[in-house]
């Protein structure tokens, strides 16, 4: 898929005609606590959107740095759902094979969903075991810290089902055919 489509999508389906608005004041960058780690402060991945970058902003590693503190939100002028589009711009990453191969929150999302349509809640111990298919070394290190957890009866070994997690399923699976492009 090329720019020109990748726009067209974020912008239709995705309400990211939203940016559009954008006076590029600065004040959600300026208000976001993790532009020093970015690639792009949310500024200026808007700025990258308008000028056709596309690909370049759902590479970025600024979709995955965002912490959801919504600062930006609260604060901009224009009243621009910035976070609410990060949101859309990482679904458009993951969807579309562009999420930047260093960064590993994307296989913990994968496994999340995973976990919760499989039970219908999360179980953090075979959400873990999960993501350390994909990243056994982060696992490892995480050990001491499952250890701590267990003994203080905050980690459940094994995971317990809801009644009906075919419902969560259902509804997870729906979600995913709205979002499909
Ligand atoms: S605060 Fe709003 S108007 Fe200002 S640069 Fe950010 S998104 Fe644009
Ligand atoms: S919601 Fe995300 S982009 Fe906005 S200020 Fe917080 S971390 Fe930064």
């Amino acid at each position: 898929m090329d720019e020109v489509d990748l726009k067209h999508i974020f912008f239709g389906k995705f309400d990211g005609r939203k940016i559009l608005r954008c006076i590029q004041c600065g004040t959600c960058s300026a208000s976001c606590p993790l532009t020093d780690q970015m690639d792009y402060a949310p500024r200026e991945l808007f700025a990258l959107i308008r000028d056709g970058e596309m690909i370049t902003a759902l590479r970025s590693n600024t979709l995955w740095y965002c912490v959801s503190c919504y600062y930006c939100i609260v604060r901009c002028p224009q009243e621009i759902p910035v976070t609410d589009l990060i949101y859309a711009l990482k679904q458009m990453a993951v969807q579309q094979g562009l999420c930047p191969a260093c960064h590993k929150l994307p296989d913990m999302y994968h496994s999340f969903t995973r976990v919760v349509a499989q039970y219908g809640r999360v179980n953090e111990t075979v959400l873990m075991a999960r993501y350390a298919l994909r990243h056994p070394v982060d696992a490892l290190g995480n050990l001491p810290m499952a250890l701590r957890m267990f003994l203080k009866r905050r980690l459940d070994l094994f995971p317990s089902r809801l009644r009906q997690p075919d419902r969560i399923a259902r509804l997870l699976a729906e979600a995913k055919r709205q979002e499909t492009p």
